[in-house]
Order: structure tokens, then sequence, then C-alpha cells
């Protein structure tokens, strides 16, 4: 089995390392806006524990990230006014993972509009930050 690589890209951004646009942070959970969205509000969803994917996290960092999962899903609902939402997560490289720390895609779907192919385009700061504010606000209307 392959072991968790302490430098994959989104341990650094939750050392600090590499900045992110976070939405939402609690004492186990992390969740950012995708550099490369593959729709309007593409989300990531992250355990704080290290977890390669879905094989070998365990079961507590796993039930507590699907749950802020879930939350973060109806916010993103609400804020960028999607008609759905798809959820995805790929384990392995034959599964369609890239970076190896545990992450659910959190993406707001459209009648009729199909996914941006994955690392279409790298998105500006400039235009990620409103997105991740409109989210986090968002979030905190959901109450607790
Ligand atoms: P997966 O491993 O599930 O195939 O996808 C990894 C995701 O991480 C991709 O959607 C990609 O756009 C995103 N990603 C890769 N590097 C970074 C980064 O440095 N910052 C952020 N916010 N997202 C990233």
């Amino acid at each position: 089995m392959s072991v968790y690589d302490r430098d994959n890209i989104f341990a650094k951004i939750l050392r600090g390392e590499v900045p992110s646009h976070k939405v939402h942070e609690d004492e186990h959970t992390l969740a950012f806006l995708d550099i490369m969205p593959r729709t309007l509000g593409h989300t990531l969803v992250i355990p704080k524990a290290p977890a390669r994917n879905l094989l070998d996290a365990p079961p507590d960092a796993l039930s507590r990230t699907i749950l802020a999962v879930q939350r973060i899903a109806k916010a993103a609902k609400i804020a960028f006014a999607a008609d759905g939402i798809t959820l995805s997560q790929f384990s392995e490289q034959a599964g369609g993972q890239v970076v190896f720390h545990l992450h659910f895609h959190i993406l707001p779907r459209y009648d009729g509009v199909p996914l941006l192919p994955a690392h279409t385009n790298v998105e500006s700061n400039e235009t990620l930050a409103p997105k991740a504010a409109k989210l986090r606000a968002a979030i905190a209307d959901l109450g607790t």
C-alpha cells in the first residue's frame, strides 16, 4: 500500500506553506476553492488528519469530513445559485487522483451545462477571492 506523502500540496496548504482561498475551517476539516475550477464555485474539502485517499482514511476523520461536505454543498448550491451538486472523490492514480491527500470535490451544477475538463485554467486570486467570500457568507447563513 502506498504511504502518505507529507509534502503533497494539500499538506502544504494545511501547514500554511501554500496560500488558498479558504471557505471553512474547524478542528478536523478545511475547505478551500479549487485553483483550476471545473465549474463556478468548485470547492475541495479535506480532513486535517493525514490520509492519502478514501482507502486509508481513519473512520473518524472520514465521517467528520463528509459532514463538512454536506454543509458546504448546501451552502454552495445557494451561494452560486446552482441547480444541483456533483460530489466526486478519486482514489489512487488509476482512479483519477492527482493530489494524494484525501479530498472531496463539491461541484455546483447547472441544468444542461457540462463540467469543464480537469486542469483547464488556473483561476486568478482576484476572481477566486470574491467567490470564496460569497461561499463563506452562505456557510455562515446556514447557522450552526
Ligand atoms: P484530484 O486529485 O481529485 O484529481 O484533483 C486534485 C484537485 O486539486 C484538482 O481539481 C486541482 O485543480 C486541484 N489543485 C491542484 N493544485 C492545487 C493548489 O495548489 N491549490 C488548490 N486550491 N487546488 C489545487
